[in-house]
Order: structure tokens, then C-alpha cells, then sequence
């Protein structure tokens, strides 16, 4: 009996829904890749297999076994009609599962029922409790005040590219930056203009940054660069153009604009330096451009 014309066979395979698919006697003859990852259990585990054979035991919210004395698939076939129902199925790990099933008796040419088809979907609420983690994840790794990546991203970021270097030579740069004279803005416009003005060269650093590369808050109104795959030339391109950027931006206060500059130091990763060696050896460049008189950038060349 041909229940699925191959020309379906690829719908069939990548449908978001289980599937499965079995004949009058209820042996099942398809199984699809949904149906493979929500219950666990492989096609050629499920297939010959016959569903009262109770593999999935579906058993409605009261706890009856559907399969043995209330199946839908026998009840959709004999009336020849489509169900739903709200079953919890076994999956092959042993916990029960809540799914939305929907049943079609499938007809030859003739009319006559030679089997039916169920689809089935996740109704757990696995999937929001997934992507609050999500959600807690993306809250944790970002800086609140301005939006970037905040010091545990940027320090998991950095070990990240230190592994690449390690396992494929691919070195890192990183550039420290730190805002001249801040307290000074806040002392003389106030805390809010202070972060008005975090936010706006937070701002133009992240709109001047590679898709490859990534720029964050380390703290205060420290921000950090890292440069994938740097160079002495590219890395100090990137920080000298950061440097400048900023410089260039500002926000109006009382109709006069207000900018501020960034001290920087910027050093490219040696062989065997740990992700701390490497920030303060970036820091300490920093420092340098502050005593050269800031609005700089210094690097070990
Ligand atoms: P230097 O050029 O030597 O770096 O001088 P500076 O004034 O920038 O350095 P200092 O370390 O003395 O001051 C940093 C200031 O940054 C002090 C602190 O109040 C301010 N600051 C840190 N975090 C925030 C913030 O989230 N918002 C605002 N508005 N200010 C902040
Ligand atoms: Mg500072
Ligand atoms: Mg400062």
C-alpha cells in the first residue's frame, strides 16, 4: 500500500510538527524527524512498530491509557473523520509530555480508510521557560546604562578569542578606553548629563564597530575593545578611529555642545599572556596616553 507519495517525503521529513503516519491495523509507517526529536524515539525504532505495541502511551489528563482502550487513531479511522485532542505522551527518556494531537483518516482512491495520520506539537511550557533563560542570559551580559556588552561578556568574549589564538593563531587585540576629565562632567552638569554622555560615546563606539570585532562597558567610564584577528596596523586603525569618533561626537547642554575625549591603550596579545596580562598591559597604555596629556592612543609597537 503506497500511504505517502515520495514527492511529500521532504515536506513530510521537515515539517516543525511530529508526524507519523499508520496503516488500518495501526502500524506505523512513517515517522518523521519532529516525531524523532519530541519523543525521542528514532524512525527505525517506530517503524513496523504497531502504536498499541505502547511505545508512546498516550494517556489523556486523567491518566487513561488512550491507546489500549480509547485510541483516537481507531476512533478517527472507524468514523472516518478528523480529531484533536490534548494527550500527554511517554517520551523515551520516561517523562511525560503534553501534546496537541490532530488526527486525518487517510482514504485510497476509492474512499475507503486505509490508515490515518497524526501530528503532534510541544504544548510544554518548556519553550517560555527557554527563553526566559535566554532573556536572563542576554540581561546578564548586558550593560544597563548603555546597551553594550558589560564586563562578564567582554571577559568571556576575550577568553574565547584567547582560546582561538591559542588553537589557531588568530591573534587578538584589545584597547582600553577611558573617558578624560568625567568627573569633571559630572561635577559640572550633573549625574544624568554624565550618563547622557556615557550612552552617546557607548553609542558611537558600538555604530563604528565590526561585525567581527566588539566593544563594551568594562566599568565607570571605562570602555573595552577587542579586535579579532588583529594586526599591529588594524588594531591601532580601529583604536585611533574610536579615539577620534568620539572626540567628534557630542550632545547639546543648554545649546552649546558637549563633547568629551578618550584616553587609550592598545596591545595586541603575545604568546602564552593570560586574558588578565593582556587588560592590564592594555591598561597601563592607557595610562601612558594619559600622562602624554590624553586624547590619545598609546601602544606597545
Ligand atoms: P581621568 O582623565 O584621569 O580619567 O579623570 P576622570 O575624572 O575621568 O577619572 P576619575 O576616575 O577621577 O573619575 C571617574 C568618574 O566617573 C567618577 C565617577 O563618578 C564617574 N562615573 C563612574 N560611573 C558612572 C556612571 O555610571 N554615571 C556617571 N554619570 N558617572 C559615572
Ligand atoms: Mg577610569
Ligand atoms: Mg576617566
Amino acid at each position: 500500500m503506497d500511504l505517502f507519495l515520495s514527492d511529500y517525503a521532504e515536506i513530510f521529513e521537515n515539517l516543525f510538527e511530529g508526524l507519523y503516519v499508520v496503516d488500518r491495523n495501526r502500524v506505523i509507517r512513517r515517522w518523521n524527524r519532529a516525531a524523532e526529536q519530541l519523543t525521542g524515539f528514532t524512525a527505525e525504532e517506530m517503524i513496523g512498530r504497531r502504536c498499541e505495541d505502547n511505545l508512546l502511551n498516550h494517556v489523556d489528563g486523567h491518566g487513561r491509557q488512550l491507546c489500549i482502550s480509547n485510541c483516537p487513531l481507531v476512533e478517527a479511522m472507524n468514523e472516518g473523520q478528523a480529531l484533536e485532542n490534548e494527550v500527554f505522551l511517554h517520551h523515551k527518556d520516561g517523562h511525560r509530555m503534553p501534546v496537541r494531537v490532530r488526527i486525518n483518516p487517510l482514504r485510497d482512491r476509492c474512499g475507503e480508510v486505509v490508515g490515518a495520520t497524526e501530528l503532534f506539537v510541544d504544548m510544554s511550557e518548556m519553550s517560555g521557560i527557554m527563553q526566559q533563560v535566554e532573556d536572563l542570559k542576554r540581561q546578564t551580559l548586558t550593560d544597563r546604562l548603555t546597551g553594550l556588552p558589560n564586563r562578564a561578556c567582554l571577559e568571556g568574549e576575550l577568553q574565547r578569542s584567547l582560546d582561538e589564538y591559542k588553537r589557531y593563531g588568530w591573534p587578538v587585540g584589545l584597547f582600553f578606553m577611558d573617558i578624560d576629565h568625567f568627573k569633571a562632567v559630572n561635577d559640572t552638569y550633573g549625574h544624568e548629563r554624565g550618563d547622557d554622555i556615557l550612552r552617546l560615546v557607548a553609542t558611537t563606539l558600538a555604530h563604528n564597530c565590526r561585525a567581527s570585532d566588539i566593544v563594551g562597558r568594562w566599568g565607570g567610564e571605562e570602555f573595552v575593545g577587542l579586535v579579532r584577528n588583529a594586526t599591529t596596523a588594524s588594531l591601532l586603525q580601529v583604536a585611533e578611529r574610536s579615539r577620534m569618533l568620539v572626540e567628534q561626537s557630542f550632545i547639546m547642554v543648554d545649546g552649546r555642545p558637549l563633547n568629551v575625549t578618550l584616553s587609550v591603550g592598545a596591545a595586541l596579545v603575545r604568546e602564552g599572556e593570560s586574558a588578565a596580562g593582556l587588560v592590564r598591559r592594555a591598561d597601563h597604555l592607557m595610562f601612558e596616553s594619559k600622562h602624554k596629556g590624553r586624547n590619545c592612543v598609546s601602544a606597545d609597537v
